[in-house]
């Protein structure tokens, strides 16, 4: 193996024929382009922010202000959600065509992007309306035929990473994509599963090594979302300012208003002045370290 390509399970070969269009082509190759304005893997870290799950349409107004006004760059919240669970009440369920809307509703008011996840073809032509950005769940992250469908729409896609897949396979859906002719993919590391966690209700392990790692191998943006990894508020603000620090060319926050009240784990979004002082910090350290800034002057 080339010192060049330490990675366990990537070979020269994968990079010419495996993954082609995902691969570097040299050293300072990054891919770089523009989603409703905000730069993606140049010298802008677009953060987004918002509820796991799209509650009501007061909800997402609400957060869509507040993100807004702190720095946000788009905003996140699910609308069709893969719960865990299969038993739903009024509180945890999913708002699927009335949160589409929602979010529709917040984008025209508040001037924001939207980044929402894509479950099922059959609800793509409602969702890409809304969406400046498809997002795969890292439970579809293997789901082939809906990423190619999602592909063929040129729309821009984030994918998560699956909590139990290697770089090797996670590039290989990236390339479902680019394979469509399709070049705005979004990389988003969310946790792995690993044996044993820091915390009991910790299912996740932040992987902030595939940073560097996907950065050897990809020209790809890499986004990291310490709220699904960490599952636990109080880590991350931590683990956020260590995805700056590790590279991340974005970040992705659970924000919600009342976060022990959130409808889905109410264990891990921050409120908005954690938010807001924590846009604050990221900005601070990106400007100092790599000379890449959050927040315009
Ligand atoms: C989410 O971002 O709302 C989500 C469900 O994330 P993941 O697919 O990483 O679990
Ligand atoms: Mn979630």
């Amino acid at each position: 193996m080339d010192n060049k390509f330490p990675g366990k399970d990537i070979s020269e070969e994968d990079l010419k024929s495996k993954f082609p269009l995902a691969a570097k082509k040299d050293q300072n190759h990054r891919s770089k382009f523009i989603v409703s304005g905000v730069e993606f893997g140049g010298n802008t870290i677009p953060i987004f922010a918002g509820p796991n799950m799209v509650e009501s349409k007061e909800l997402i107004l609400d957060v869509a202000k507040n993100i807004k006004s702190s720095g946000a760059h788009f905003l996140r919240g699910g609308a069709f959600k893969p719960l865990t669970f299969p038993y739903r009440n009024v509180k945890y369920n999913e708002t699927r065509e009335d949160g589409i809307k929602w979010l529709a509703e917040a984008k025209e008011k508040y001037n924001i992007p939207i980044i929402t996840e894509i479950m099922e073809e059959k609800y793509l032509d409602l969702v890409s309306n809304v969406a400046d950005i498809l997002q795969i769940g890292s439970r579809n992250m293997q789901n082939y035929p809906l990423i190619t469908a999602c592909a063929k729409t040129k729309k821009p896609i984030m994918i998560k990473r699956h909590y139990g897949s290697s770089l090797r396979d996670w590039l290989g859906a990236a390339e479902y994509v680019l394979v469509e002719g399709n070049e705005k993919v979004i990389l988003c590391e969310r946790g792995v599963s690993v044996p044993h966690t820091h915390r009991s209700t910790s299912r996740f392990l932040l992987d902030l090594q595939v940073v560097p790692a996907a950065k050897e191998v990809t020209h790809l943006p890499i986004v990291v979302d310490p709220s699904h990894a960490t599952f636990w508020r109080p880590w991350v603000r931590s683990m956020a300012l260590a995805s700056i620090a590790a590279g991340a060319d974005g970040i992705m926050l659970e924000v919600h208003p009342d976060p022990e009240n959130s409808a889905v784990d109410p264990l891990q979004p921050i409120d908005y002045s954690e938010f807001n002082k924590l846009i604050v910090e990221m900005n601070i350290l990106s400007n100092q370290i790599n000379n890449r800034k959050i927040l315009s002057d």
